[in-house]
């Protein structure tokens, strides 16, 4: 149906979340469709995004430094730790422009289904972070499916001896999104936060 050369163009494409057959075969068109100069600045951007962006030592957000510019900025509150799932849910607080704390990335949630237990997450580093630092509180933001529920409950019984340990309030459906919730929701959830039992 395809030259070959296209044919990898699609099929590459249709890897990406949430582009199916239809989308691929429409952006490879549209790619070849392009002058070359264009595509080549695409290329170039996949390549060095990938290359250059790596994770935070310290919260293992995406960064293209070794510390991440929330955690060199010494204007935000450095006692307060925000613990999201994904670098997605970082972005989507940060717009909420509430928060001013510092955040933990943990790179997932526990789901034996998957094989995703505590040890592939960056659950460790955060029981030693805030051992290790005078920390006032860690607020858990974990979307209130099945597993976030499991890891929102590991991660509490992990750091209550250390500091005080709220989890927000989800104006969330159970099994909703924090990715999908609107800047507003958000806002709410992170204020009506209340100390996990
Ligand atoms: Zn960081």
């Amino acid at each position: 149906m395809y030259t070959p050369p296209l044919a990898r163009l699609i099929e590459q494409l249709q890897r990406l979340p949430g582009v199916g057959p239809k989308t691929a075969q429409r952006l490879a068109l549209h790619i070849l469709k392009r002058p070359e100069v264009e595509i080549q600045a695409l290329a170039n951007a996949l390549v060095e995004a990938k290359k250059k962006v790596g994770l935070c030592q310290v919260c293992f957000h995406f960064s293209a430094e070794p510390i991440c510019e929330i955690c060199r900025n010494q204007n935000r509150d450095q006692e307060t730790i925000c613990v999201v799932a994904d670098a997605r849910d970082v972005i989507a607080l940060e717009k909420t422009r509430e928060y001013r704390g510092k955040y933990h990335v943990l790179g997932g949630v526990i789901s034996p289904m998957d094989g995703i237990g505590p040890e592939q997450l960056y659950i460790q580093a955060l029981v030693k972070r805030v051992a290790q630092n005078q920390i006032k509180e860690v607020i858990l933001a974990i979307s209130p499916t099945v597993e976030g529920e499991t890891t929102t409950l590991y991660i509490g019984q992990l750091l209550k001896p250390f500091t005080k340990v709220t989890r927000i309030a989800f104006g969330l459906p159970m099994g909703g999104d924090l990715e999908y919730a609107d800047e507003v929701t958000l806002a709410r959830a992170l204020e009506g936060r209340r100390e996990l039992e």
